[in-house]
């Protein structure tokens, strides 16, 4: 099958978008991520799906721990940073939570540690069992057919 024709069917799925953070050898790192849902109530799962060539699989293969931080619509700015999108360097402000590196005024940031991993085709999945939480109140950064948007509420 054609690339560009599962690209494109894949893209018909409106999401929002995240950016994944971690720290590996006191080093922070973070990535824009959209493969991200929840697994289970009981226990608390989420899970994650990170691409063979992103810098993010050996840093969450090291640290063992990742945080979902959902980016809200004042935040494209810094999904096109972690997806590597911009040239231009922004300064980014990293609360921490738990030791944990998360995006300040993100909708909600969801501390996890890593319960299991499985490689499947060029991406490995990560699941995360959940550790802390927070939340915060705005409205989330879309994503559709490649293209970032807002909720029209109405
Ligand atoms: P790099 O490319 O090295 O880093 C990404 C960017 O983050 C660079 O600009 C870097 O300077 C910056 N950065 C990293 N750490 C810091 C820090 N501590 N301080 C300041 N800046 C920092 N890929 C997936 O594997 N899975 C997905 O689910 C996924 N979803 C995506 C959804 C969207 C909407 C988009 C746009 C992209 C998505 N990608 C996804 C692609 C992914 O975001 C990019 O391929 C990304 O560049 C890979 O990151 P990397 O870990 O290789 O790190």
């Amino acid at each position: 099958m054609d690339d560009r024709l599962f690209r494109n069917a894949m893209g018909k799925f409106a999401t929002g978008v995240t950016v994944i953070t971690t720290k590996a050898d006191d080093a922070v790192h973070g990535m824009t991520a959209n493969a991200f849902m929840s697994v289970s109530l009981d226990p608390k799962l989420v899970i994650i799906s990170i691409g063979h060539k992103a810098r993010m699989l050996e840093k969450i293969t090291t640290s063992k721990r990742f945080v979902v931080n959902i980016l809200s619509n004042e935040q494209k700015d810094l999904s096109m940073h972690f997806a590597g999108q911009v040239k231009e360097d922004l300064a980014v402000d990293f609360e921490t939570i738990n030791d944990m590196p998360v995006i300040k005024d993100s909708l909600s940031n969801i501390v996890c540690d890593v319960k299991s991993s499985y490689v499947e085709g060029d991406h490995t999945l990560f699941i995360g069992e959940v550790t802390d939480i927070v939340l915060n109140e705005g409205e989330p950064l879309t994503y559709f057919e490649g293209k970032y948007g807002k909720v029209v509420s109405g």
